[in-house]
């Protein structure tokens, strides 16, 4: 093993050289992606649990890469967040997802909510608000149907900071919610100050469900304290009829996740809107 040694050392630089240009290369493919049109939207329908119906839908991106073919969100957007790539970025999502949802209430499909993720990156630009204004004007999408989604450390970083954006997001008629609740270190007095609409159960509890009871506690106790607040609760990354069951069992308003829909084009999103889930 020790004979060895010095190869596996040479084998891991080589191995690390190859890691590092590939992120320098794939850094260097995000600098470009939104020129050169390779960005797109999906959506995941978000059904409420007393009517089957479609309250909202997430936009999520996609990365549509020349040689690579499908990117993941989860390896480019931390790499757009270090470079600050997600500023540009996550407005043109912005605007895409606003200027989506108008196009299908024009199209006459009943009215419903599109949740945009928001980076901390984004959300701390001086500039952030009037991106958020402008994307509404520019779109004509009536900000009560435009939700963005927040994490508690985000908000965290600087509660008496983010909270006064909150506040303008809240009386521009714009929603607010928490993303992967319960995985962040928001205390419950800072919670109570969050003028916010919705709570989203972390999909890593919802995994648990029903095997785990730590997770079937924690999501229970997330949607009371949800409710006790005056929050909507929506659990993510349903993907079975038992944690439908569970949810249902103890009040959650609303679910998404595959067990109704993965991610879809924007055709396909119109389609599944005038659909009834069996919740
Ligand atoms: P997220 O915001 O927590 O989004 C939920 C993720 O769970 C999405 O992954 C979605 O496709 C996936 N998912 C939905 N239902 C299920 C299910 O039933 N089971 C499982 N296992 N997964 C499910 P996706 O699209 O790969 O996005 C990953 C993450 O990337 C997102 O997590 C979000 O943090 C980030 N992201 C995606 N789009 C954007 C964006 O436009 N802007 C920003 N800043 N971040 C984004
Ligand atoms: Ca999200
Ligand atoms: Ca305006
Ligand atoms: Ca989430």
């Amino acid at each position: 093993a020790k004979a060895s040694g010095r190869n596996n050392f040479q084998f891991y630089t080589a191995a690390m050289n190859g890691a590092i240009r590939d992120k320098l290369a794939l850094r260097e493919g995000l600098r470009h992606a939104v020129a050169r049109g390779e960005f797109h939207l999906v959506y995941q329908p978000q059904v409420a649990m007393t009517s089957g119906q479609v309250t909202g839908v997430e936009a999520l991106i996609r990365w549509q890469h020349p040689e690579r073919g499908l990117v993941s969100p989860t390896e480019f957007i931390p790499l757009a967040e270090e470079t600050g790539l997600i500023v540009p970025i996550g407005e043109w999502v912005l605007r895409t997802a606003c200027f989506q949802n108008r196009a299908w209430q024009d199209a006459g499909l009943p009215a419903f909510n599109v949740a945009v993720n928001v980076s901390a990156r984004q959300f701390r630009e001086r500039t952030w608000i009037e991106q958020v204004d402008r994307a509404l004007d520019d779109s004509g999408l009536d900000p009560r149907f435009l939700e963005l989604e927040l994490t508690e450390s985000l908000i965290m970083e600087d509660l008496e900071k983010a909270l006064l954006s909150m506040r303008t997001l809240q009386a521009m008629g714009v929603q607010l919610s928490i993303d992967d609740f319960g995985t962040g270190y928001s205390s419950l007095s800072a919670l109570k100050r969050f003028p916010i609409s919705r709570l989203k159960i972390d999909q890593g509890f919802v995994r648990g469900i029903p095997g785990d009871e730590e997770d079937k506690a924690i999501a229970k106790a997330i949607i009371s304290l949800g409710h006790e607040l005056d929050l909507k609760v929506i659990a993510e990354g349903v993907e079975t009829l038992q944690q439908l069951a569970f949810l249902r069992a103890n009040g959650c308003d609303e679910i998404q996740g595959y067990l109704f829909s993965p991610p879809v084009t924007p055709a396909e999103c119109a389609t599944l809107v005038n659909a009834r889930f069996a919740v």
